[in-house]
């Protein structure tokens, strides 16, 4: 399908290669980028203000004669031109200004002016605003017929050229046809969404009465038409991934290879809960297809995934393949290491630990292993690099996917490709993602919810108490050391900075030593070597250590059940999936546990509606909505996530109620409109389709 996509810009008047490359910078190269370029925000210069009506703070338009210009001294050298009209006078001032615009600004010129009206010394004032002046009894121009934009731009790239440019691109809009409207008109229809070319006319060049704030919240149908535009070429985008993902082989595993999930299942002290059953049972169908599984599995803190996932490989294990367990930190490895071979070696089960920093005979002994088909093996992301080679991988398991990248479990698919055959993979998420959101950014995965925790958990109580009210604290410890419970005191910083976070959890360890004494307490944080830290973590596992002093490098997975008191320092300066992943440490045995989040007054709005929200729900769904809510899509998922869905138009806090809708969309068009879809990906995908892009 031809479209607009292909016209560059320097077909516009003016654009040469110097600001092209200046455009460039903006991602601006083709007609539609610079027409889906989308302002800022917007000024009002389409009515004059009397001189006598300004409001401080107010953006105005205004004209008048000038009645002087003069340089004055004071603090800084400055031009102040005196204008008046017939209800009063305003000031513009101007710090830089050359000796030329001062003899252009002689009494008895018209001029007009905008800018923001700001308290100046001689009463209100504009500094440095823009402005025409022409001599005495020419006419000034008229005010705009619409509002004016302000783009995004860069250094060197002024909005008058920027305006400019977009008028001319609007102009070609309206007499070539070749931008294609993307959005069928029964799609149009259906949803109540303008044409292409009415929304981009609309959001570049509102008219004067338009309420502005219904531009910025996105319900605008204007902009809500582009938004919706480029949702969809998201969405598309993620599914023809998601097809072609699809197309590879993965080696179907036969139903009849469970003698070892038997085995673990009587060994355990415990049945599973009908949520793992279930979620078990949707994995097992997947490994029985010829396909690579892509499945997601959410659980909150504590809903038993590793035993789901530990089931799962050990099908794969019994029907001769490989599987592999990524954490996503060398404690977390050593961990899920520890634990696997605990359940796994009495059953004959072969468990190898890759890390990063292990010694070199400890590296090539497990490398060894490996190749000769090891069957199971835990690792960070050491088990992708180069010189680690797989024998028949069968099944990748990825915990806590919020750590990784896509493009880091597509590696790991990739290094077990063998004979055509690529691994299934798991993927394992503690961070609840609200639905709606989980619907667009993983389209490419299937989604399993493990939503019930085991039985016998009592849930946890948080208190909230200020820094100040440190002794209750000490003596919530104490108690709960007399009781031989454990208890975790997580030290964090504004800082994201591991040497000063290292000192301030050294400085409390000594505190506590003092204070608690003859308690056995211990430091572990960032800086430790790793065999210090599994060290630490293995004796306060055994009970030898009561209390732990931590950074927050136990945030993710880390199991103590005899655990069941968290103080978290400074709680008001986390946000909420992390306070709820830091508090899921405690609350893992049938004790009853606390958390108590202690914070530093004055509590900011924000740090008072996160802590409350703590207080008051312990479901990790209506933390991540609540999250969400609070702080957006972006820092919700972290930053690697945020790169995955970085938006021209959208906003997935903002629009995602459309979601649903552009999800039936993306049905409709690749069933009846296949060249569309097409088209769309193009236009917003113009590099081609990459994971971690789309
Ligand atoms: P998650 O990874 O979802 O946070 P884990 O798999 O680490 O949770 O499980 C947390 C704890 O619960 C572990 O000690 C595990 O052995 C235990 N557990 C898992 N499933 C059950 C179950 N069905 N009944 C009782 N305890 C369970
Ligand atoms: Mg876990």
């Amino acid at each position: 399908m031809e479209s607009g996509e292909d016209v560059q810009l320097s077909a516009l008047k003016g654009v040469g290669p110097q600001l092209a490359e200046k455009l460039a910078r903006l991602h601006l190269h083709r007609m539609s980028d610079l027409l889906f370029h989308l302002p800022l925000r917007y000024e009002d210069r389409t009515r004059t203000q009397p001189l006598g009506q300004l409001r401080l703070g107010q953006h105005a338009l205004v004209q008048g004669t000038v009645v002087s210009a003069q340089v004055q001294m004071g603090r800084r050298r400055s031009l102040l031109v005196k204008v008046r009209d017939d209800s009063g006078e305003v000031g513009l001032r101007f710090y830089y200004f050359s000796r030329a615009q001062q003899q252009k600004l002689q009494p008895g010129t018209a001029i007009q002016a905008f800018g923001e009206v700001r308290r100046g010394a001689t009463g209100p004032e504009f500094y440095h605003p823009d402005y025409t002046a022409v001599p005495e009894g020419t006419p000034l121009p008229a005010p705009n017929g619409t509002l004016t934009p302000v783009y995004p731009t860069t250094e060197g790239l002024t909005q008058k050229r920027l305006r400019q440019l977009l008028e001319q691109a609007l102009e070609w809009l309206k007499h070539s046809h070749e931008l294609a409207d993307l959005l069928p008109a029964e799609i149009r229809r259906q949803w109540d969404l303008p044409d292409l070319p009415t929304a981009l006319q609309f959001v570049h060049h509102p008219p004067p009465a338009t309420d502005l704030d219904t531009l910025a919240s996105g319900e605008h149908p204007c902009v809500a038409r582009l938004a919706v535009e480029e949702l969809l070429a998201q969405h598309l985008g993620i599914r023809q991934l998601r097809h072609i993902a699809r197309r590879e082989a993965a080696p179907p595993l036969a139903p009849e290879h469970r003698r070892l999930q038997q085995q673990l299942l009587q060994a355990l002290p415990f049945a599973p809960t009908g949520a793992q059953k279930r979620v078990l049972a949707e994995i097992e169908a997947d490994l029985e297809r010829p396909e690579p599984m892509l499945r997601l599995v959410q659980g909150d803190v504590g809903s038993g995934k590793t035993m789901v996932a530990l089931l799962a490989m050990l099908r794969a294990v019994d029907a001769g393949w490989q599987a592999a367990f990524m954490a996503p930190t060398e404690i977390l490895a050593e961990q899920h290491a520890r634990n696997l071979s605990e359940w796994l070696t009495p059953l004959g089960v072969e468990v190898v630990l890759l890390q990063g920093k292990q010694s070199r005979r400890q590296r090539s002994d497990a490398l060894a292993r490996l190749a000769a088909g090891a069957s199971c093996v835990v690792g960070t992301h050491a088990l992708f690099q180069a010189e680690v080679v797989y024998q028949r991988l069968g099944l990748v398991v990825v915990d806590e996917q919020h750590r990784f990248g896509v493009d880091q479990r597509l590696l790991l698919r990739e290094k077990g490709r063998q004979q055509g055959l690529v691994p299934h993979q798991l993927i394992m998420t503690a961070t609840p993602i609200p639905r709606t959101l989980a619907m667009s950014l993983y389209a490419d995965l299937d989604v399993s919810v493990i939503d019930e925790l085991p039985p016998g958990r009592t849930p946890v109580v948080t208190t909230v108490l200020s820094n100040q009210q440190r002794d209750k604290v000490i003596q919530r410890v104490r108690e709960a050391c007399a009781d031989r419970r454990q208890v975790y005191w997580v030290c964090t910083l504004i800082e994201d900075n591991e040497e000063l976070q290292a000192q301030a959890a050294e400085e409390l360890h000594g505190q506590l030593l003092e204070t608690l004494a003859p308690v056995p307490v211990a430091l572990i944080h960032g800086r430790m070597k790793n065999s210090e830290k599994s060290a630490v973590m293995q004796s306060f596992k055994e009970g030898d250590i009561q209390v732990l002093v931590a950074t927050t490098v136990i945030e993710v997975g880390v199991d103590v059940p005899n655990a069941s008191v968290m103080i978290i320092e400074n709680a008001e300066r986390l946000g909420l999936s992390q306070l709820h992943q830091l508090r899921g440490r405690v609350g893992r045995g049938a004790a009853d546990s606390y958390c108590v989040l202690m914070y530093h007054a004055p509590l900011s709005q924000g740090g008072k509606a996160r802590l409350n929200t703590m207080r008051s729900t312990s479901d990790g769904f209506q933390i991540a909505e609540q999250d969400l809510l609070l702080r957006g899509p972006g820092e919700v998922l972290g930053k690697r996530q945020t790169g995955e869905a970085d938006f021209r138009i959208a906003d997935l806090q903002r629009d995602q109620h459309w979601l649903p809708a552009i999800k039936s969309m993306a049905q409709t068009l690749e069933k009846d409109f296949p060249d569309i879809a097409d088209a769309l990906l193009s236009r917003w995908y113009p590099e081609g389709l990459e994971y971690g892009k789309v």
